[in-house]
């Protein structure tokens, strides 16, 4: 018998694009002798509408739109009009990545692929992140964080803080968010004071880091209460740092895997990406980032609970080297889904 899998994408998001992508390569990956395809098209304001079942690949992202030729839907019709096996919420960042979407989801009791309700809004928030890595102890740059309204009554303040604490080059970036929407590097007062203004444009919330010169490294994992570790993976950004647009427009940026790391190296790696798995609660799948400094040391950066999931993204590429190819991987995770589901029950 075939599984009826609900697709979720688009999403009120800074992602939204990124998430259409990742939905039309996820339909032309499945296997619509396994799958019985229902997407589910949510739009940048937030609304709801339920496309025609797919049986077979779309050619562009604007056929997944299904705002004119949709049927427009509440929530709660997930489990009042259709049943559907499992949900894969394909959403990245805010309203989605962030334990919403999972949170209603299990008030309806459905299976849904990925991280639950607390990893999913703790890996959403970088403060909060941070502080359950701290707690683990794993080796991460020094931060500092602030909310609008502290920032708004004295911000000479504040940036006096980042300077005393963290110095230049640092980072500014909001707190929930990801492809680097929002965040910029500064060397001096003048830039942190524009990249305070850029970030909040975001957020409430807001994180400074200290900058560091270092390679990027990433793991994937994968699994619930066992989870294994993919090859590590190196991004090599053309750019000062891997912003939105090396993310996804230019296509300068180079993913190498494996990535060149002594056996030491994978070593640490893999035990930090399973630690910060595990601190988080983490389920199904996350992409672990790295810092890998010239002098050896690691660091966490951040993890993510739905990383970018296009075959050309790193998470795929990393466990197609390790031997999962794409369809494989979307299998693997509907199974995790299901096995985790089960064990609630
Ligand atoms: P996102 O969740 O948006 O991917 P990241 O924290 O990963 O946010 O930051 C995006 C990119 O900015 C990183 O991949 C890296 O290139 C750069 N970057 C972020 N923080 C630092 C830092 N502390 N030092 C050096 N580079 C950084
Ligand atoms: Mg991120
Ligand atoms: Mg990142």
């Amino acid at each position: 018998m075939k599984k009826n899998i609900c697709l979720l994408y688009g999403g009120k998001s800074a992602e939204h694009e990124v998430s259409l992508q990742t939905a039309k390569a996820v339909i032309q990956a499945l296997d619509t002798s396994k799958f019985a395809i229902h997407p589910i098209f949510i739009t940048k304001e937030g609304a709801w509408f339920k496309g025609p079942e797919l049986t077979g690949p779309v050619e562009s992202v604007e056929e997944l739109q299904f705002v004119d030729n949709g049927q427009q839907i509440y929530p709660n019709a997930l489990t009042e009009n259709f049943s559907y096996d499992v949900v894969f919420p394909l959403l990245h960042g805010p309203n989605g990545e962030d334990g919403t979407v999972q949170g209603m989801l299990e008030l309806l009791n459905i299976p849904y692929v990925g991280n639950g309700v607390l990893a999913s809004s703790a890996g959403m928030d970088k403060v909060i992140m941070k502080n359950l890595f701290a707690q683990a102890g794993l080796e991460q740059v020094n931060y500092v964080w602030f909310i609008r309204s502290t920032w708004e009554a004295a911000p000479e303040r504040a940036y006096d803080q980042v300077e005393k604490e963290l110095g230049y080059p640092c980072f500014v970036k909001p707190a929930n968010l990801g492809s680097s929407v929002g965040i910029s590097k500064c060397d001096n007062r003048e830039e942190l004071d524009k990249a305070f203004i850029e970030a909040f444009k975001y957020d409430r919330k807001i994180i400074i880091e200290e900058g560091v010169t270092a390679r990027e490294i990433e793991i994937g994992v994968l699994g619930n209460d066992f989870p294994e570790c993919s090859v590590a993976g190196e991004i090599v950004p053309k750019k000062e740092f891997y912003d939105y647009q090396s993310k996804y427009l230019d296509g300068e940026t180079a993913l190498v895997i494996p990535a060149e790391v002594t056996a030491e190296q994978y070593t640490e790696l893999r035990t930090m990406a399973t630690n910060a798995f595990k601190v988080l609660d983490c389920s199904g799948l996350i992409r672990a980032d790295f810092f890998v400094t010239n002098d050896g040391k690691t660091f966490i950066n951040e993890v993510n609970t739905m990383p970018g999931f296009t075959p050309f993204s790193m998470f795929p590429l990393l466990w197609k080297h390790t031997g999962v190819d794409y369809p494989q991987l979307i299998e693997r995770l509907v199974e995790l889904a299901l096995e985790r589901y089960q064990e609630k029950q």
